[in-house]
């Protein structure tokens, strides 16, 4: 009997023992609620350095991490600021491939919660989507090739044959140069080739990831005229009436003031990140 007893003790303190080996892991090595809905995120991934795909196939970039940070405790990010990340936000995200050009389309059918792939918060767009609050500060650039020594800025492009992508606030912004040619294209690789091939004088695209395509020796042979032509700020954007915008906004201003959008910022900028506006 006593024996008995003894066990019966012995067997509650490797319990209780093992249940508190579980609760210390878990909060060293926390991972993603298992209650927690996949929230499903399109993203283009030919956008470097925002989003763009390893020769592996693997995700990365500026806007996967930070999607990733907002969303996932295990997201690779310090557990120290990953832990304060996962109250504020507790979902999993399934990224999904999806051409920028039909990014607006899928979100107003719902096909997906989000999407994130540098995407400029415009009034136009504000008609049929909702955006997060800004999450980076943008603008448009001029690439020419190297060689080209006529056009400088804005007023030189008139007449000129001009490439952009499909469904950008690049093309939007190329529509206003008058006399232009617009060629139009799915995505960076695309148009950046086109110049290079000699078949346009000027590309119109967001001036970092051109930037940081010339400065990483991805885009030999180009150079970049005028750029911060305008003011721009990406948003996440969701379909109108998203039970997730809340979620998200408080999840970016957690980040901002954690520390955490100045460690992604830096990691593929290597500068301090400006200022964003709340709205
Ligand atoms: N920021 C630009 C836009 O929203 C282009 C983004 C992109 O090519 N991924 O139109």
């Amino acid at each position: 009997m006593v024996k008995l007893i003894n066990f019966k003790w012995q067997q509650l303190i490797l319990s209780l023992g093992c249940l508190l080996l579980i609760i210390a892991c878990q909060s060293l090595y926390p991972t993603t609620d298992p209650d927690a809905k996949p929230l499903k995120v399109a993203t283009d991934p030919t956008f470097v350095p925002f989003e763009f795909q390893t020769a592996d196939g693997k995700l990365e970039g500026f806007d996967i991490d930070l999607m990733n940070a907002l969303a996932s405790p295990a997201a690779g990010l310090t557990l120290s600021l990953s832990k304060g990340i996962a109250k504020v936000a507790g979902f999993a995200v399934q990224f999904e491939s999806l051409p920028f050009d039909g990014t607006i389309s899928t979100l107003q059918a719902k096909r997906v919660d989000a999407a994130i792939s540098g995407i400029t918060i415009t009034a136009e767009r504000l008609k049929t989507i909702a955006f997060s609050r800004p999450y980076f500060k943008a603008g448009l650039a001029i690439a020419v090739r190297e060689d080209n020594q006529n056009i400088q800025d804005f007023n030189s492009l008139k007449g000129k044959k001009i490439a952009v992508q499909i469904g950008s606030t690049g093309a939007d912004f190329a529509k206003t140069i008058p006399n232009a040619k617009i060629s139009t294209f799915n995505s960076g690789p695309e148009f950046f080739q086109d110049l290079l091939n000699g078949n346009v004088d000027a590309v119109i695209s967001d001036a970092f990831a051109t930037l940081y395509a010339i400065k990483n020796g991805k885009l030999k042979g180009i150079r970049v005229v005028a750029d911060f032509l305008t003011q721009e700020y990406y948003g996440i954007a969701m379909p109108k009436d998203s039970p997730h915008l809340d979620a998200i906004n408080k999840g970016i201003a957690t980040l901002l003031s954690n520390g955490t959008y100045k460690q992604i910022y830096q990691k593929w900028f290597k500068v301090e990140p400006p200022q964003l506006p709340d709205s």
